[in-house]
């Protein structure tokens, strides 16, 4: 079986790459020449956990491929699937150019049948436009080659990407097509040996189950954050409201942590983008209106502590900032709440020294010179007015105490909960976390 997987980014290439691994003969094509030429080399233009052995793996044993030319890719192949950006365009909703872009692609170029799989996170509407895309092109071609479209939206994980997709927890198919049903059934059959289902539907429905499921999940944050701000009002602490909360089943532990607000390349715009599909559609989705509001709010607390403690005088300050990419075990820093804080720290005048395991290279092309970068995360602690925790990665969990030892001022900022205040305390240093006393 021969695929092609058009847009080698964090889903395309991680995707690709695991069918390539069940067996499939898989093509990862993408417009940009440094990443094809990149990966031939064995260099990953992304870090996630894993990547890299697969994809030599795969590479070496010619299961899977890199080009930059899509026709040369679907020559012969049974699926085609779309997996570029839709980043927000100005007004929040999805720009789907560079999908409908590489289906025009597909249409001026494909030879034989083909099913056209978007795996992009699309509106609903988009698989329709797909098509009509290809149909365009064929027609100027005066081609009948017969085609299908479907839309399988990608659940993924950025961190757990390779796992999440190797042993998915099911697999979402919208089509309307009998033979395009039956080849993404092959397709996904050893993905699902296991028993997690893989589940058919209409092409609306697939759609629009993607944008649920991280608008359900960024709903689960923004509610914990608000009543994690509202713990602080009240004298009570978060952490012990999760834990008493997580234990009944109907509600379940995960994604109720309480934090300095979602980011990442995923929920901040899908979140948008289905407020403004809904109300392209004369519907307002008023919960989710009120969990954007809520994140935008809650990317501010962290600083917002750090200026009150120092009665709002923070130039020329100090501050060590461990953790920049959006979660930990990615180097992704779109929409990371790291830069929200860092913009708002160099505003107020202060000196910002930060460390990431992975994030580092992101972040120079980022912010540039305006921070300093540290490669160890206590090498700035000398003299540092304040920490600041905002990406839990695991090197932070157990804090070094003698190496901290040389703050000018001992206080710690900690935007994930993730350590014990008492203990904190006990060792002389003040302690903020979020929603706790
Ligand atoms: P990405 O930015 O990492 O990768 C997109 C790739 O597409 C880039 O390498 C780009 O060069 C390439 N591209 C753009 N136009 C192209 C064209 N015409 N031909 C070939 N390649 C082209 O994006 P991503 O994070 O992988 O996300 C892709 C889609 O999947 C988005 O819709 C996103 O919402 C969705 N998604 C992302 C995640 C995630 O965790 N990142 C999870 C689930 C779904």
């Amino acid at each position: 079986m021969k695929i092609s997987f058009v847009g080698t980014g964090y889903v395309g290439l991680v995707s690709g790459t695991c069918f390539a691994e069940m067996g499939v003969i898989t093509t990862c094509v993408d417009i940009d020449q440094n990443k094809i030429d990149g990966l031939k080399n064995g260099i990953m233009p992304i870090w996630e956990p894993g990547l890299e052995n697969l994809v030599k793996r795969n590479y070496e044993k010619k299961r899977l491929s890199f080009t930059t030319n899509l026709e040369e890719s679907i020559n012969g192949a049974e699926a085609c699937f779309i997996a570029v950006g839709t980043p927000p365009d100005e007004d929040g909703s999805a720009d789907l150019k560079y999908v409908l872009d590489v289906a025009a692609e597909i249409g001026r170029t494909m030879q034989n049948y083909l099913v056209v799989i978007t795996k992009s996170t699309v509106p609903i509407g988009t698989a329709e436009k797909v098509r009509e895309t290809i149909s365009a092109e064929l027609k100027k071609r005066n081609s009948d080659i017969p085609f299908d479209v479907a839309s399988n939206p990608e659940f993924l994980k950025e961190g757990d990407a390779i796992s999440d997709c190797l042993h998915p927890d099911r697999i979402v198919v919208g089509t309307d097509s009998e033979r395009a049903k039956e080849i993404i059934n092959r397709l996904y059959k050893p993905f699902v040996l296991n028993g997690h289902p893989i589940i058919f539907m209409d092409i609306p429905s697939a759609e629009l189950t993607k944008y649920a499921a991280n608008a359900m999940l960024a709903t689960k944050i923004s509610f914990m954050n608000d009543i994690a701000n509202f713990c602080e009002k009240v004298g009570a602490d978060i952490n012990y409201v999760r834990k008493g909360i997580g234990t009944d089943k109907r509600i379940g532990p995960y994604f109720i942590y309480a934090g300095t607000g979602y980011g990442g390349s995923c929920f901040p715009k899908d979140v948008k983008a289905i407020i403004k599909t809904a109300d392209a559609n004369d519907y307002s989705l008023e919960i989710l209106k009120a969990v954007e509001n809520v994140n935008d709010r809650q990317k501010s607390t962290l600083f917002n502590k750090l200026y009150k403690y120092f009665d709002g005088n923070l130039k020329d300050r100090k501050i060590v900032l461990w953790g920049l990419s959006f979660k930990p075990n990615t180097d992704d820093m779109r929409e990371a709440p790291a830069l929200v804080i860092i913009e708002m720290l160099l505003n107020a005048g202060a000196n910002v020294y930060a460390y990431d395991p992975v994030a580092m290279h992101e972040a120079k092309r980022i912010l540039g010179n305006t921070i300093n970068y540290v490669k160890d995360p206590y090498d700035a602690i000398d003299n540092a007015d304040a920490l600041l925790l905002v990406t839990e990665w695991t090197e932070f969990r157990v804090l070094n105490y003698p190496r901290l030892a040389s703050m000018k001022n001992k206080v710690i900022f900690d935007g994930r909960n993730i350590y014990e205040p008492f203990e904190v305390r006990d060792r002389g240093f003040k302690y903020f976390g979020i929603g706790r006393n």
